[in-house]
């Protein structure tokens, strides 16, 4: 069992295979958008081997993100041979859903188990604006056909950002009323432009779910995935609604994650520059156990909480190069 310096159990790593992506979500991208080159992105063998030595350490969850995972090709093989991995138990994948539609019974097969998927507006002109493409119904149509697949329960994530969407909240709890869906309400993270995308484009949580509760009643339920959204019934409704509060509330106690970003750094913290090259010692043969010895390291080095509350601590990776 992987522990780190605060005896969190480290148990779930969260890959971004990509830092290209299909949409340029106002807030997520830069204008001076750079992508890596290609040779600098860790090959699949390569994430697959790191998998299996995390596999050999403790972790259990497998989340692919990106920039856009399902951009890259042939990600249905890299699904297959993880989830061939010894003590992997379970395959999610992070996606804005605009290709999921054609690519779910694939992806099924190959054994993913679970889908998020990011939509910030309900609106197809607002989500056109947001992201730059005009795709909101390939999203619609990603996420009736992974309800169709059986991959359960589909989440939705929405980042809510003052005078952008916020006056959306009532439509996407709605979904939950009427599909057995969970719709995750993600604080925004103003990790940009701080002219364009600073601290006052935050909308809290607390206001979020006081907006919801002034239409809907609430009952708290149990996260059974045991991640950092506080998880809530609408009562009379099918589904859930839930809010990840990464800027107004400590998620950190119940941490229990590692990042590796596209192009093989290790990140301990999502709200830290700090991050440790693994595709060194990958591309120069480093042993297994070499590995394995610098990846228990980096999980020494998770600190306990990375940031005063309200205090932005602007990473120079965007969360496009993360993965969220
Ligand atoms: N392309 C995939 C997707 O859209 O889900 C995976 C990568 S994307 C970076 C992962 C998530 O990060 C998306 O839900 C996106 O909305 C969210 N995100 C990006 N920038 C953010 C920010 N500044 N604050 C909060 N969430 C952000």
């Amino acid at each position: 069992m992987l522990k780190d310096n605060f005896n969190r159990v480290i148990n779930y790593l969260r890959i971004s295979i990509t830092d290209r992506c299909n949409l340029r979500c106002r807030y997520c991208v830069n204008e001076n958008l750079q992508f890596k080159k290609h040779d600098e992105i860790l090959t699949y063998e390569e994430i697959i081997r790191f998998v299996k030595l995390c596999a050999n350490l403790g972790i259990k969850k497998v989340r692919l993100t990106g920039g856009e995972p399902l951009v890259r090709k042939n990600i249905s093989y890299l699904i297959e041979e993880i989830n061939k991995i010894e003590g992997i138990e379970d395959i999610a994948l992070t996606t804005n859903g605009v290709f999921l539609g054609e690519k779910v019974t694939e992806l099924k097969q190959a054994g993913l188990k679970r889908v998020n998927i990011s939509l910030d507006s309900l609106k197809k002109d607002r989500y056109e604006f947001i992201t730059g493409v005009d795709a909101i119904n390939d999203v619609f149509t990603g996420i009736k056909r992974s309800i169709e697949e059986g991959l359960y329960p589909i989440k939705i994530n929405t980042v809510i950002i003052k005078g952008f969407n916020d006056d959306e909240i009532i439509d996407f709890a709605s979904l939950a009323m009427k599909w057995d869906i969970h719709v995750r309400f993600i604080e925004f993270m103003p990790f940009g432009d701080p002219d364009l995308w600073g601290p006052s484009k935050i909308v809290t949580s607390k206001k979020v779910e006081e907006v919801i509760r002034t239409v809907f009643d609430l009952e708290p339920t149990v996260n059974q995935h045991k991640g950092p959204a506080k998880m809530f019934k609408i009562k009379g409704g099918k589904g859930e609604v839930g809010f990840i509060s990464p800027m107004s509330t400590h998620i950190c106690s119940e941490c229990n994650r590692i990042r590796l970003t596209s192009d093989g750094m290790i990140m301990p913290c999502l709200f830290s520059d700090t991050e440790y090259d693994v595709k060194k010692l990958i591309r120069e043969n480093a042993s297994n156990e070499e590995i394995m010895a610098f990846i228990k390291g980096v999980i020494k080095e998770k600190p306990q909480r990375k940031y005063e509350l309200g205090q932005i601590k602007k990473c120079q990776r965007s969360l496009r190069n993360i993965g969220g």
